[in-house]
């Protein structure tokens, strides 16, 4: 120990070998060492227990500092080796001002807190490092990666002798998959001549941003992607998907993917799929289309509900108020034709209850995948064995053994029974949500209509009548100003809300922005609620309601701004 601490100024020298064996001691042991597995438990425990230290009741961990990050950008390597316990200590720091998910105080985005055993997941993926590139490098833990392909397949209703699917790089990488595959279907040999310019994707205006990062990292370009608008339910418009679709084959365009959004982020919106692929189906009938126009689910939020396509909604076995069954059925009403997509996007790490990165395509014809398939001698330093070798088409090289284990333990956890409840749970707590807010004259619910954990809603000041206004403020130019200044009001009433569960009365909720356009173009801002947390009950949806009056309140009390 002492060399370590040798001074340089002082030009000791030091035996490099000391210090090697400290770095031995930072490294699980190779062979079996019970009592170095002790260390190595007992340095974790202790990290939990600094974390431990940081909670309180409120729903972060120690209090929020804002981070300096000019003075981080001039962060050093430092000089000499720390300690397995310095750094674990200064790793928690890190923690520091962290939004604890799970709390029941919490509902503030899609993202969920994560189990135990998906922990555990991350943890043995991470400490043996398969590379699940080839199953060389990765033997069992490739076949985890495989056994969730094979259940979430079954859960959507592919053919699991036909279908396939690799983890990625995250929701986004999902859709990109989709897209690229389509891309290879409309114009084949993009891979070896580049993308042509006639190619275009249509996603709903409620889609996910990722789609236009997609087309532009892809080299399409962002000018081929078609926005097309959706319905007041966040539907993508069917009438004007078939237009635009129309439009672009009469244009000579190649359509390579329609990217059907399963779960919007904002609204739990759901595409109506199984019309959308009966557009596709005619239009190749009708335009002789010598390809098969690709269709893409972003089902990365609603996936997890296909646990209900077979819930015996009459019988009810597991006891949830007819509200939630209602909700549950009526998000399954568009779950359930997920398997009508060529290809699927699964995020466990939004509504599996694990840590990122967990992501999941699927396709439902495995040879779709030879499309994006290298030759042998492109790589010469891989693949030579094995039987397993998802690296010949993946866009990664190296991938985490991270992913599928965390599926596979939570998906294992949870079965089907553990996921229904989860779920119906937290669509039960919604729905409880939305019914105190739709019984209070100043609250409105924005999104009524989609059926799952997020809640959009609105307030507004004394004398408003919530009942008209919600529809003349989105369809009627006349009242522009009037939705103008109940936005300003809105982010008042969240200013209020935040500060207070900021102080450990309430409940952390967000707000957006734009929850959708109104008919005249002006973006309407929104409360949010997004509940993902199993310890949320019934005392905590009320809080929400009670604050949002409380700051009603408040806000008349001090502003003259907003008026009704
Ligand atoms: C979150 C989200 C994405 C992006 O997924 P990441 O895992 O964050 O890359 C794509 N689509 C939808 C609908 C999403 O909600």
């Amino acid at each position: 120990m002492q060399s370590l601490h040798a001074n340089n100024g002082d030009r000791k020298t030091v035996n490099y070998r000391d210090i090697l064996q400290n770095i031995r001691l930072a490294f699980p042991q190779p062979t079996s060492d019970p009592i170095h597995d002790s260390y190595f438990v007992h340095s974790i425990m202790r990290a939990l227990d600094q974390v431990d230290a940081l909670k309180t009741h409120l729903p972060m961990l120690g209090s929020i500092v804002s981070g300096d990050f000019e003075k981080a950008r001039q962060t050093a390597l430092p000089d000499t080796m720390s300690s397995v316990e310095d750094v674990t200590a200064e790793l928690i720091g890190y923690l520091q001002g962290m939004t604890i998910f799970g709390h029941p105080r919490t509902q503030q985005n899609v993202i969920p807190p994560t189990t135990i055993p998906s922990v555990i997941g991350v943890l043995i993926a991470s400490l043996y490092n398969p590379n699940i590139a080839w199953d060389e490098y990765s033997h069992l833990v490739a076949l985890a990666e495989v056994e969730v392909v094979g259940m979430t397949a079954k859960m959507v209703g592919y053919d699991t002798e036909k279908a396939s699917g690799v983890f990625t790089f995250g929701g986004t990488g999902t859709t990109l998959y989709g897209v690229k595959l389509g891309l290879e279907k409309a114009c084949p040999g993009t891979m070896q001549n580049g993308t042509p310019e006639e190619a275009v994707v249509f996603v709903s205006d409620a889609g996910h941003y990722c789609a236009t990062n997609i087309v532009g990292w892809l080299g399409m370009g962002t000018n081929n992607l078609v926005t097309i608008p959706t319905t007041h339910d966040n539907e993508i418009d069917l009438a004007q998907l078939e237009q635009a679709t129309r439009e672009a084959l009469i244009n000579g365009k190649k359509i390579a993917a329609i990217i059907a959004t399963l779960g919007t982020t904002d609204a739990f919106g759901l595409d109506d799929l199984e019309s959308i692929v009966a557009l596709r189906d005619r239009l190749v009938d009708e335009f002789q289309l010598d390809y098969c126009p690709h269709i893409h689910a972003d089902a990365v939020i609603g996936w997890s509900w296909s646990v209900f396509n077979n819930y015996d909604v009459e019988e009810n076995p597991l006891g949830f108020r007819p509200r939630t069954v209602r909700a549950l059925a009526g998000a399954c009403r568009r779950i359930r034709h997920l398997s009508l997509a060529d290809s699927v996007g699964i995020d466990f790490h939004k509504t599996g209850f694990t840590p990122y990165i967990s992501s999941l395509v699927l396709v439902k014809n495995q040879e779709d995948l030879n499309l994006v398939k290298r030759h042998p001698e492109q790589m010469p330093y891989l693949y030579h064995f094995g039987e397993h070798r998802p690296g010949m088409y993946t866009l990664e090289t190296s991938r985490a053994g991270t992913g599928p284990l965390a599926a596979l333990a939570n998906l294992r956890l949870f079965g089907e029974q553990g996921l229904r409840v989860i779920l119906g749970h937290i669509v039960e707590m919604t729905q409880l949500l939305r019914e105190h807010l739709e019984g209070h004259a100043g609250t409105t619910v924005l999104n009524r209509d989609n059926f799952g954990t997020v809640t959009l809603f609105r307030a507004y000041p004394e004398g408003v009548d919530t009942f008209s206004i919600k529809r003349q403020e989105f369809e009627d130019a006349a009242y522009r100003e009037s939705l103008i200044a109940h936005n300003a009001y809105n982010r008042e009433i969240f200013q209020y809300v935040h500060s207070e569960a900021m102080e450990g009365r309430g409940v952390v909720i967000s707000t957006t922005d734009c929850y959708r356009h109104t008919a005249y173009g002006e973006p309407i801002v929104a409360l949010k609620s997004y509940i993902l947390s199993p310890f949320v009950d019934e005392a905590d949806v009320k809080t929400v309601v009670d604050k949002v009056l409380e700051a009603r309140a408040e806000v008349a009390g001090n502003s003259t701004g907003a008026t009704g």
